[in-house]
């Protein structure tokens, strides 16, 4: 059992757009974007991180915007819905706040007793508001949205599978345990509580696969503490027969990555060193910050990005 592994670090999508993007987040969202950076891997591409002051994992959303990438289509082998967590009594601001902004595809309801609200984000991304009791995290404030209605970060998101069972093993090895049925979803949890720590399995034996476009989640990432604690789960997960990737330095965590069962992309990040690396907290995503290995190519890459309003 991997008790090394606390709950969600970030979610990472695709979208068509960066301009909207920012805009959705920042503006219509308020969150902070906490670091500007590029594709690590085809660095003609932002990276858009999104998240609470300081990108606290469990908080941090990103993007990475491919000009004019056609849509998803969704379907199984995909994570369905994220989830972020607001105070009690906040879904009616919220309500107003989407639906003054044009926001598509509202619909309020809930999920285990509790409220939630339901949206699309700018390219069909399924994401959804959960009134959450006790949720002690601060939120970012300086996006315009009121501190007590404000996002506090995640709570969940949802996987879209065919059969979930080999999946619902997996997460049982990665420390979390089965709480709640409810239909064809089977809520699980982090053992030990604490804040994103929960993931709906929502199984579908009938849909079509999903197949990669803007608005699709690309991947889901786990959190641990540190490198250490990163490589006792990289080892496990690789005895028990998966194939995972070597330690990958993505400058504010470590990352390995892994397929599931079902399809969906995971991967495990090491709550260091954080995007304070290199900004100070004032001033987080202001500039645009490149890997190291890209900084002599920083004139032709910027003349490439288009700005983003701060
Ligand atoms: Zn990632």
């Amino acid at each position: 059992m991997l008790q090394e592994i606390k709950g969600l670090h970030h979610v990472t999508s695709m979208a068509s757009d960066a301009r909207v993007n920012n805009a959705f987040f920042t503006g219509t969202l308020g969150l902070r974007r906490v670091k500007t950076t590029v594709n690590f891997d085809a660095p003609d591409v932002y990276h858009l991180y999104y998240g609470d002051e300081i990108g606290t994992p469990g908080s941090v959303m990103t993007y990475f915007p491919f000009p004019n990438m056609g849509p998803a289509r969704h379907g199984a082998g995909e994570v369905g819905t994220t989830v972020f967590s607001v105070p009690k009594g906040a879904l009616g601001y919220w309500r107003g706040r989407l639906t003054a902004a044009g926001v598509a595809g509202l619909s309020e309801g809930s999920s285990f007793g509790g409220k939630r609200l339901d949206f699309d984000g700018p390219d069909g991304d399924r994401f959804a508001v959960l009134e959450v009791e006790d949720d002690r995290r601060a939120p970012w404030t300086g996006g315009g949205v009121p501190e007590d209605v404000a996002i506090r970060g995640f709570h969940s998101v949802s996987l879209r599978l065919r059969d979930g069972g080999a999946t619902e093993e997996l997460l049982g090895f990665m420390n979390y345990e089965r709480v709640e049925q409810a239909g064809a979803v089977t809520r699980m949890a982090v053992k030990g509580g604490g804040v994103a720590g929960t993931i709906d399995i929502e199984t579908l034996p009938g849909a079509p696969a999903a197949q990669l476009g803007a608005g699709s989640v690309h991947h889901v990432a786990f959190a641990v503490e540190d490198r250490a604690a990163q490589l006792a789960v990289r080892k496990a997960i690789a005895e028990t027969g998966y194939q995972v990737t070597p330690v990958i330095d993505r400058d504010y965590f470590w990352a390995i990555y892994f397929r599931t069962p079902g399809g969906v992309l995971f991967e495990v990040a090491t709550n260091e060193p954080g995007f304070t690396r290199d900004e100070d907290c004032a001033h987080l995503g202001e500039a645009l910050k490149l890997p190291s290995r890209y900084e002599h190519a920083r004139d032709r890459i910027e003349a490439h990005l288009e700005p983003l309003a701060a």
